[in-house]
């Protein structure tokens, strides 16, 4: 048993395969979620508290009574276009309940968080790949709502001795290869369950935003990389954390950048169909290319991405969203 570790938004996409990853690894793991946006059914490795981390006295309790040994963060809202409409919403729930999460950690003597943190805090990046070093300026409430937090922990780090990892997640996608978690969003933005859930039913169209970028095919280029990867990155990161070392900052990527049209030709072959779709208008705040360098990753944590190329990501993918469906989601 490696220790306890608190989860918050454990019953979300990438918290529940973080959860699976770090049971696997040996630790205890304890989701505390308030299902506002997570599912109870995906809480399937470790105990559920049902719990908002904006509610201080609840979480208080609840971390004193866990006593846990290090804290992954999961727990916030992550829709561009909501941050744009609503951002107190996401000022409130990623930055100031990050906040709650480390007065909860500072009472309880926790001295250990994983933080999942946003490409999105970059903006438009004027070089690539970027590295962790490249200037952060970003273009919404959501990067922003982020952005706040890493400094918030730089600061308590300082002060109260939290150490802390932040991951700066790119293109999380694909799902558990077992099908036992994977991705449900209400409502569904993201390229690759969009254009899989069009395969599962008639009528659908997908529409590509822009196909006039500066890139090799003119739609937008990503880098995807596979949330079992994410999962493992983050287990690594808690190990890194329990072996005394200090607070570090990870891009969560491949290095491989692929487009929007790329995706929808994988989307095609590994289903055996071919993805009806549209070119409608560039959609607000994307920035024509996103790929990470994360050499770094590689180095400090011996990370290596091992599900990432795209087949993988979409099979697997498939492989849950054929289930959802079955089981009449
Ligand atoms: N995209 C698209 N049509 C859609 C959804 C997304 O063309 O219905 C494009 C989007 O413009 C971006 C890429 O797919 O270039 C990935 O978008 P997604 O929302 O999955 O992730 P993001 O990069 O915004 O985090």
């Amino acid at each position: 048993m490696s220790g306890t570790v608190f989860v918050t938004g454990g019953a979300g996409y990438v918290g529940s395969h973080c959860c699976k990853a770090f049971h696997q690894a040996g630790w205890n793991v304890v989701t505390y979620d308030n299902l506002s946006r997570g599912w109870r059914d995906l809480v399937r490795w470790g105990e559920l508290i049902e719990g908002d981390i904006l509610d201080e006295a609840r979480l208080a309790s609840a971390m004193a009574d866990v006593k846990p040994d290090a804290v992954a963060h999961f727990a916030a809202l992550a829709y561009v276009g909501e941050s744009v409409d609503d951002p107190g919403l996401y000022y409130r729930n990623n930055t100031l309940g990050s906040m709650a999460i480390l007065d909860a950690m500072k009472t309880a003597g926790v001295d250990k968080l994983i933080f999942s943190s946003t490409c999105a805090t970059y903006g438009v990046p004027d070089r690539m790949p970027m590295t962790e070093d490249t200037p952060q300026s970003p273009i919404n409430p959501y990067g922003w709502s982020k952005l706040f937090v890493e400094k918030i922990l730089d600061d308590y780090g300082h002060a109260h001795g939290i150490r802390s990892v932040k991951l700066r997640y790119f293109n999380a996608a694909g799902a558990d290869a077992n099908g036992e978690t994977g991705e449900r969003h209400e409502p569904e933005t993201h390229l690759i369950p969009l254009a899989l859930q069009g395969q599962l039913r008639d009528g659908f169209g997908l529409t590509i935003f822009g196909d006039d970028f500066d890139t090799r095919d003119g739609t937008c280029v990503r880098d995807y990389v596979h949330v079992t990867d994410l999962a493992d990155a983050h287990a690594r990161a808690l190990d890194y954390l329990r072996g005394g070392g200090g607070s570090e900052v990870f891009n969560l990527g491949t290095g491989t950048g692929t487009t929007v049209m790329e995706i929808v030709e994988a989307v095609a072959r590994v289903t055996g169909r071919p993805v009806q779709h549209t070119i409608g208008p560039r959609r607000e705040g994307d920035p024509p290319a996103l790929v990470a360098g994360a050499d770094k990753a590689r180095e400090m944590l011996g990370w290596q991405p091992r599900h990432s190329d795209i087949d993988t990501i979409i099979s697997t993918a498939w492989g849950w969203h054929q289930k959802e469906a079955n089981s009449g989601r």
